[in-house]
C-alpha cells in the first residue's frame, strides 16, 4: 500500500486536527493508488486523534467497513454517473450513523474527468460544494487536477503526492539493493513516487508488461507479425496501461539519446535503445507518442480494449513507414 507522503499526509492531520479542514479536498496521484490515498484521507477525518493510529475507526476505514465513509462511483462501476452525485446529496443530509462526528464522500475521479458525462456529474457535484453541509467531507480522486472543471478546482484544495526527480528515485533504489535495469525503469515510470518505483520494482505483471513494451518498439515491425504483439499486450490486461506508457517512455528516451543525451536515463537498456532508434526515425517516435497517448486516452475513455490496440499497431506501423529515415 502506498501512504500519503509527508507533505500531504501531516497538511491533512494539521488541518483537522486544528479544526481548519475545508469541506472538500481533490487529491491527485497515480491512478492505481488513488483508492489507497483516498481511504487514507478519510482515515485521517475520521480519526479520533485525525491521525492514521491503527485504531478500531482506522481500522474500519482502512477496510472499507465504516458506514460514515461512503465511496463512490458505486456498483463497482469505473465511471462516475449523475446518479452518483445525487446520493452523495441525499446521504450528506443524513446524519452519521456509525458513532462518528462526520461524514466522509470519497469520489474516485481517475477514469470520470473526460469523455461523455464529465461535466454533468462536475455541474452537479458543484452545487454540493458550493453550499457545503456541516460535517461533511468531499475528497475527489484524479490522476491531475487540470482534468477537472474550473469552477471545481476553484472551490476545492488541492492536495499533491511531492514529485522527486526520476535519477533521485533510481539512486535511492540502487541503494536498496535492486539492478540497474529495475532502477531505471522502475524510476522513469514511477511519476515521482519513491512509494510507487518500489511497488513496480517488487511487481512481475508489471514488468512483463515493460518488457512487451521493449520487444514491441524492437520487433513488431510489419502488419503481418503485428497481431501476437496486440495479444500479448491485451493478455497482461491488468497492467496495459503500463505496458502503452512505457512505450511512450521509451520512444521519448531515444529522443533523449540521440538529440539530448544528458537526458537519457535508461543506459541499462543501449541495445534496445539502438534497435528502437533504427526502427523508428526522430519523426516517426514523436508521432506514435501522440498515437499512443490518444490510445490510452481512448481506454480511459471505455472504449474497447482489442479494438484500441488494433488501430493502435497498425497506426504505429504506418507512421515508421511514412516517417523512416
Ligand atoms: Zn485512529
Amino acid at each position: 500500500m502506498i501512504t500519503l507522503d509527508n507533505n500531504v499526509g501531516g497538511y491533512l492531520v494539521r488541518a483537522f486536527a486544528e479544526g481548519h479542514a475545508v469541506h472538500a479536498y481533490i487529491v491527485e496521484g497515480d491512478k492505481a493508488y488513488v483508492p489507497d490515498l483516498l481511504r487514507q484521507c478519510a482515515t485521517i477525518a475520521m480519526c479520533p486523534t485525525h491521525s492514521i493510529c491503527g485504531c478500531d475507526v482506522c481500522q474500519k476505514v482502512i477496510e472499507g467497513n465504516h458506514q460514515d465513509v461512503i465511496t463512490l462511483p458505486r456498483d463497482g462501476r469505473a465511471r462516475l454517473k449523475v446518479e452518483d452525485i445525487a446520493y452523495l446529496v441525499e446521504e450528506s443530509s443524513l446524519r452519521p450513523v456509525d458513532n462518528s462526528v462526520a461524514r466522509v464522500f470519497l469520489i474516485d475521479a481517475t477514469s470520470s474527468t473526460s469523455g461523455i458525462g464529465s461535466d454533468l456529474w462536475q455541474n452537479k457535484l458543484l452545487k454540493t460544494i458550493e453550499e457545503p453541509i456541516a460535517d461533511t467531507y468531499i475528497f475527489i480522486g484524479v490522476t491531475d487536477a487540470d482534468g477537472l472543471l474550473a469552477t471545481i478546482r476553484s472551490r476545492c484544495q488541492t492536495l499533491k503526492q511531492t514529485r522527486l526527480p526520476s535519477k533521485v528515485i533510481a539512486n535511492e533504489l540502487k541503494r536498496r539493493g535492486y539492478d540497474l535495469k529495475t532502477c531505471q525503469i522502475a524510476s522513469l515510470m514511477a511519476n515521482g513516487s519513491l512509494q510507487m518505483a518500489e511497488k513496480i520494482a517488487v511487481d512481475n505483471g508489471i514488468f512483463d508488461a515493460y518488457n512487451t513494451a521493449i520487444d514491441t518498439l524492437e520487433n513488431m515491425l510489419s502488419t503481418k507479425v503485428a497481431l501476437p504483439y496486440v495479444s500479448r499486450i491485451a493478455s497482461n490486461k491488468a497492467n496495459v496501461t503500463h505496458c502503452l506508457a512505457f512505450m511512450t517512455v521509451l520512444l521519448g528516451q531515444s529522443l533523449h539519446y540521440r538529440i539530448a543525451p544528458e537526458l537519457f536515463e535508461l543506459s541499462s537498456l543501449k541495445n534496445s535503445m539502438d534497435k528502437i532508434c533504427a526502427n523508428y526515425s526522430i519523426q516517426a517516435s514523436r508521432v506514435c507518442i501522440e498515437k499512443i497517448n490518444s490510445a490510452k486516452k481512448s481506454l480511459d475513455d471505455g472504449c474497447n480494449l482489442n479494438v484500441v490496440l488494433d488501430n493502435l499497431a497498425s497506426g504505429i506501423l504506418e507512421v515508421r513507414y511514412r516517417c523512416r529515415l
